[in-house]
């Protein structure tokens, strides 16, 4: 059987790694498996995506359709022109899909259009905000998956809330965390990290992208402000998603204890989570990473779509009002925060579990 598989951007590639690799694994096994990478181009720059494809050791996409940049509205509708293109000229068994981006979304709109089927790993969650762009690729994917590979029982719950057939979904656990595990050996000291004699578990490290967050420039400053008065004067290491970069510019900030540096590869910024006394972020894949590895993690989000990162996890919602930053750090600060535990089937196999199942679905 034939797969392709879509990756676009940078959480996405942590998320196909563990894929590409079962299915070389599983074909060196003797089993009848191929697949095609399909590089939707959505993240381009060097930092946001060769840079995980060298460290996490994906071969080369056969193709890059180059649709980055543009509006949501520009990129999806690049995507469904050049993926139509794409997959006309290479037909296959099942589109593979990941995450929640928009190139998750139109590439699973082409397939299923052209009457392929789709299969969406990491399907089901949701934040039930449909202010977050992801929640609509998340929703419209899933209206049109063929087979739900999910995370979390809960993830399931949604699925069938929605109307999902339950023999159609799998829970098989967290691709991303198969990234983490097979790659916590080779974490990798940033060469800063003794330039600026940062001291373990004597430091932040803070990202932040999410539209809500970082496009009301007021907010964005008073949520900047909080994060970098209350940490106890503790350095504050930012490795900064180019769509904050463009913004953060505008804020003149002025904290001596603030460092900005550019995003970080894969194997240096888990090393510099590892080794944090906690990270204050938006992100949503970060929080199961400091799931697994123990690290409190303070979320700036009203809401997430990974709830087993706060009842099972060290993930704690500390919202977007700037003035909950104080009292979340005060917490931190005052040794209460939880030790947390590890959710049921993150433990480093979950790719090999999605491909066994695709290949006796397909038999
Ligand atoms: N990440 C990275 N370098 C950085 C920041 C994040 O390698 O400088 C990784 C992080 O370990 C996680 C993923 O990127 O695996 C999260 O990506 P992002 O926050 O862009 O996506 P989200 O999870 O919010 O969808």
């Amino acid at each position: 059987m034939h797969i392709t598989l879509i990756a676009g951007a940078r959480p996405n590639f942590i998320k196909i790694a563990p894929i590409i690799h079962a299915i070389h694994k599983a074909k060196e096994l003797g089993e009848n498996i191929d697949c095609r990478l399909v590089h939707t181009g959505q993240h381009y720059d060097k930092k946001m995506s060769a840079t995980f494809f060298e460290e996490l050791n994906i071969p080369h996409p056969n193709t890059n359709l180059g649709c980055g940049g543009g509006s949501q509205a520009e990129q999806t509708a690049s995507i469904l022109i050049a993926f139509e293109k794409e997959l006309i000229a290479n037909p296959t068994d099942l589109v593979l899909v990941v995450g929640d981006v928009t190139s998750t979304m139109a590439c699973a709109i082409v397939a299923k259009k052209l009457n392929t089927k789709v299969t969406h790993v990491e399907a089901g969650i949701r934040s039930f905000d449909l202010t977050m762009p992801e929640e609509i690729n998340r929703m419209v994917t899933d209206s049109i998956t063929d087979y739900f590979f999910t995370t979390s029982t809960n993830a399931n719950e949604n699925l069938v809330k929605s109307g999902v057939n339950e023999k159609n979904v799998y829970f098989v656990g967290n691709v991303m965390i198969d990234t983490l595990l097979a790659n916590k050996p080779n974490f990798k000291k940033p060469l800063f990290f003794d330039e600026l004699q940062l001291k373990e578990k004597e430091y932040f490290v803070l990202t932040m992208h999410r539209p809500a967050n970082v496009d009301e420039i007021e907010k964005f400053r008073q949520m900047m402000f909080e994060i970098v008065n209350n940490v106890h004067q503790l350095p504050v290491l930012f490795p900064i998603h180019p769509r904050t970069a463009k913004i953060i510019k505008e804020l003149n900030l002025n904290a001596s204890n603030l460092i900005i540096v550019d995003p970080l590869g894969y194997l240096e910024f888990n090393y510099l989570v590892q080794h944090s006394k906690a990270v204050i972020t938006d992100s949503g894949g970060i929080t199961e990473e400091t799931t697994v590895m123990g690290i409190p993690c303070l979320t700036l989000r009203d809401n997430t779509e990974r709830p087993e990162t706060i009842t099972l996890g060290t993930n704690e919602l500390i919202g977007t009002n700037p003035k909950k930053i104080k009292p979340g750090l005060d917490k931190l600060f005052a040794g209460k925060w939880k030790k947390g535990g590890i959710p049921e089937l993150w433990d480093g196999k979950t790719a090999e579990r999605i491909i066994d199942e695709i290949l006796i679905l397909f038999k």
